[in-house]
């Protein structure tokens, strides 16, 4: 295992972090049906990846991640706190909500976390977040009460991470990107202000589905391209541990980065992908999620259908009409692929209407 500098915190992290969805237990939409191991159990994969060097492990507070959090406290107290670094998250906005999560944190831990993230801000909780007595101030104040060792803004949205590693409050990013979806990470690689900040990167294998089209070693070595200090995979048993790890090690011998139109043209044995890398520098003035319709699109095709329909069909039949009166067109002015915004939206929406009425929904 290769380690990488967090930031500019001092601490080196393992290139793998472990992320603990998989050795969850309780009612949570993520979790796939065939994990759920039990407290030994989940203390067996964690510790195996520890063994192999891992020393970053990532959770969220219970429920949102279930007992993740309870089982990831309990492996640090019996391996040693020392060993490991523990990285936490809430989904909580407000300042005094964000001080209450980090205390319940610590307790379900039995020992403070090292990193705790303002988890999941989206454009609707942003300034409540930076703003003054919002998360991050309450995370700061943790901070100089040594209650945790480093404050971070978790986010899927460019604009937010960039504000983040802008703000001196914040030491640590958490943001998500892969081989298709890599847009954010081309611009975060391009942006100074993000070489000061520690950055780990989620949904490497795109919640699963990666890993059916490419080997583990592009997708790691992909994220790993780039100036990242940490790639968080989600794992569940040893044998998983052991395919990240030497991924994450035959992806350093071969230091390359996939092409994005190589990417595509994997994926086109499959279907039509849209040639949106996900950078996010389109916006809509009138509210369509640009590059989320299209990744929902993505993900339709590559296993996550009735999720991903589900996800369309609220809102996708509005957006194309928004589309037919449109005359601004700004999406396309600010896309770097020149894509026919419209045009695909419109596709979208006929493709959703067509499969919702085949489908059991
Ligand atoms: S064409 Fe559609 S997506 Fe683009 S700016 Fe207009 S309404 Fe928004
Ligand atoms: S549609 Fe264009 S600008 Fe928008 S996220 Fe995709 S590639 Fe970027």
């Amino acid at each position: 295992m290769r380690y990488r500098k967090l930031g500019e915190t001092g601490l080196r992290v393992s290139e793998i972090g472990f992320g603990t969805i998989p050795i969850l237990d309780g009612d949570v939409p993520v979790l796939p049906s065939y994990y759920s191991p039990g407290m030994e159990g989940a203390i067996a994969v964690m510790n195996h990846a520890l063994e192999l060097g891992c020393n970053l492990y990532d959770t969220a507070i219970v429920p949102e991640y279930g007992d993740a959090e309870i089982k990831l406290g309990e492996f640090a107290r019996r391996v040693g706190r020392q060993r490991i670094i523990i990285s936490d998250k809430a989904r909580y906005y407000s300042g005094n909500e964000m001080y209450e999560a980090v205390t319940r944190s610590c307790e379900n831990l039995g020992t403070c976390p090292d990193i705790y993230f303002a988890h999941q801000v989206d454009p609707g909780s942003e300034d409540q977040v930076f703003g003054r007595y919002g998360a991050v101030d309450a995370l700061r104040e943790l901070k100089a009460e040594g209650k945790i060792r480093l404050t971070g803004i978790a986010s899927h949205y460019y604009d937010i991470l960039e504000r983040g590693a802008r703000d001196p409050r914040v030491d640590i990013l958490q943001g998500s990107g892969n081989i298709l979806e890599r847009g954010m990470l081309e611009r975060m690689e391009r942006e100074p202000l993000f070489r000061a900040k520690g950055f780990l990167v989620n949904k490497v294998y795109a919640a699963g589905i990666l890993p059916a089209f490419f080997p583990l070693d592009t997708l790691i070595g992909g994220v790993l391209s780039y100036p990242v200090s940490c790639a968080l995979i989600g794992l569940g048993t040893a044998e998983e541990v052991d395919q990240a790890v030497a991924a994450a090690t035959a992806a350093e011998r071969r230091q390359e980065r996939a092409a994005f139109p190589e990417v595509l043209t994997v994926l086109e044995k499959n279907f039509a992908p849209i040639p949106c890398d996900r950078c996010q520098r389109c916006s809509c003035p009138h509210g369509t999620e640009i590059h989320t319709v299209f990744r929902q699109y993505h993900y339709y095709f590559l296993g996550k259908d009735y999720w991903a329909l589900r996800k369309l069909d609220l809102s996708i039949r509005e957006s194309a009409e928004v589309c037919q009166r449109c005359t601004e067109l700004s999406c396309i002015k600010t896309c770097p692929g020149k894509l026919k915004i419209p045009e695909l939206i419109q596709q979208i929406a006929n493709l959703t209407r067509r499969h919702i009425r085949n489908s059991v929904i």
